[in-house]
């Protein structure tokens, strides 16, 4: 049947294997809706530095807040999003969002926000941004924009072109997900990235896997002499922080230290981390 609809619809088939085809259609439908509606919203999950635990910024994690089905997670509406376009507008929303919230933020904090490829290859996308950042107030170098290595192997000529007018903008760069796919050790040397985010498989393989930590320890120590900085995704236990800290990783984000929270609580939690208001946090034992 779905065959039947084209080689494109066949595709979107595939990787939605596990919905029915009227399932796909309704939640799309849905998906339409919730972005007139706004029920689009953003939730932010802090980052600590490694060694002080001190908060050093947030990413901002798109959450839909689904009437009937509640708190439909990205990885659900994500794909289905990029399959259908509605991408472009969810994109806009959720860069528009995070920029106004987090500048209201005092003290003012970095802030991370997810690109989807095809958000990154839009030709709209720099004068897009340019405009959010104006109209928002929010500083550009307050601002990293993290992307997967899916933005770079389609072209890499066109895709360097973009990084590269995106850091004229001011903003940071992140490489999302380091550990998953190919991720060439080239690409960093390459591309214009601030930072690498090691990605959360990467973090709980290494517990039992002397090959994984080997790897880790590599680019870790490459890393360092590329001048990137590195956060791991994903921490969980005492045990996985202790040894990313000995392994000399900068920072680290995950359930251990805090989960993604709604905007609405992310003021009352940084002055709950702030000791003199010039600094964004302070020792672990009030954030755990
Ligand atoms: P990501 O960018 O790698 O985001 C990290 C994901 O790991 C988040 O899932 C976060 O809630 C989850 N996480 C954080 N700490 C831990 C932990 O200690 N353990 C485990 N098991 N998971 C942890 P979330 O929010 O469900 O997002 C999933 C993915 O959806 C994101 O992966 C990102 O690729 C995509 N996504 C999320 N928000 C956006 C967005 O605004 N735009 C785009 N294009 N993609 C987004
Ligand atoms: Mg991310
Ligand atoms: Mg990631
Ligand atoms: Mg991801």
């Amino acid at each position: 049947r779905a065959k039947a609809e084209g080689k494109g619809r066949y595709r979107r088939f595939e990787s939605w294997m596990d919905h029915s085809l009227a399932e796909r259609r309704a939640l799309e439908r849905d998906l339409r809706l919730a972005i007139e509606h706004d029920e689009i919203e953003m939730y932010f999950q802090p980052q600590f530095a490694c060694d002080t635990l001190q908060l050093t910024g947030f990413e901002a994690l798109v959450r839909w807040d689904h009437a009937e089905r509640g708190l439909v997670p990205p990885g659900v509406f994500i794909p289905l999003a990029e399959e259908c376009g509605l991408i472009i507008q969810i994109g806009r929303m959720v860069l528009e969002k995070s920029c106004r919230l987090a500048a209201a933020w005092r003290p003012r904090c970095p802030v991370a926000v997810n690109l989807s490829p095809l958000q990154f290859r839009d030709s709209g996308f720099l004068s897009l941004l340019s405009s959010i950042l104006e109209s928002t107030d929010f500083p550009a170098s307050l601002l990293e924009l993290e992307v997967t290595e899916g933005v770079l192997i389609k072209d890499e000529e066109q895709a360097l072109g973009t990084l590269r007018a995106l850091k004229e903008l001011g903003v940071q760069i992140a490489l999302d997900d380091f550990g998953t796919g190919y991720s060439g050790l080239s690409y960093l040397r390459s591309f214009p990235f601030d930072r690498i985010k090691i990605d959360k498989c990467f973090v709980h393989a290494q517990e039992h896997d002397a090959g994984t930590q080997t790897i880790l320890e590599a680019v870790l120590a490459m890393s360092k002499r590329l001048n990137l900085r590195v956060i791991a995704e994903g921490v969980e236990t005492e045990e996985q922080l202790a040894m990313l800290r000995m392994q000399g990783c900068s920072e680290v984000q995950g359930f251990l230290l805090g989960r993604p929270m709604p905007a609405s609580e992310v003021q009352a939690f940084l002055m709950s981390t702030m000791d003199d208001g010039e600094r964004y946090g302070q020792p672990a034992p009030a954030l755990v």
